[in-house]
């Protein structure tokens, strides 16, 4: 994706308020991000935890999403579970479910959408072998690395279409 800047990111939220989109902090050193390697800025609040946010490049031009991250239901330490988006087996805590407020007139009669994330939200690292999940989470199959990028871009806009 293209670099964003801060007036980049708070300028792109379609799911939350004005208010809250300047209240909102920024992700830790994100000018550093490699960008040719992300398929989008994702990042936990680090003032609150709970909170989420993930900003894409869609048709040339920046959409970020607020997400509430919901960390109960846990399945037991054993258990592993898969990211929607990238595809990649977590343990226990290293994926989570995450919803996102609805924009529009669903939002404000209280809807939302919900997607088993990576709790970092490095999905496009995991992707593309830069960072490793902590049981090996890269599933056995034959898609090439561009196939693999293409079907994560792929789960994010479909995700983001239905925010
Ligand atoms: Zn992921």
């Amino acid at each position: 994706m293209r670099p964003v800047t801060e007036r980049d990111i708070r300028a792109s939220f379609i799911n939350c308020s004005k208010g809250e989109t300047q209240r909102l902090s920024m992700p830790r050193d994100f000018t550093q991000s490699p960008w040719e390697d992300l398929d989008f800025l994702g990042w936990r609040d680090p003032g609150a935890p709970e909170r989420a946010y993930l900003v894409a490049e869609r048709d040339g031009s920046f959409v970020g999403i607020a997400l509430r991250v919901t960390s109960g239901s846990s399945r037991g330490f054993t258990s592993r579970s898969m990211c929607s988006l990238c595809l990649t087996m977590h343990t226990s805590g290293g994926v989570a479910l995450m919803t996102a407020r609805r924009t529009g007139e669903a939002g404000r009669q209280g809807n939302s959408v919900g997607q088993y994330l990576c709790t970092d939200l490095d999905c496009s690292l995991y992707v593309r072998g830069k960072k490793k999940a902590a049981s090996d989470g890269a599933i056995d199959e034959s898609l090439s690395l561009p196939e693999k990028v293409a079907r994560t871009r792929a789960n994010l806009f479909a995700f983001l279409a239905k925010v």
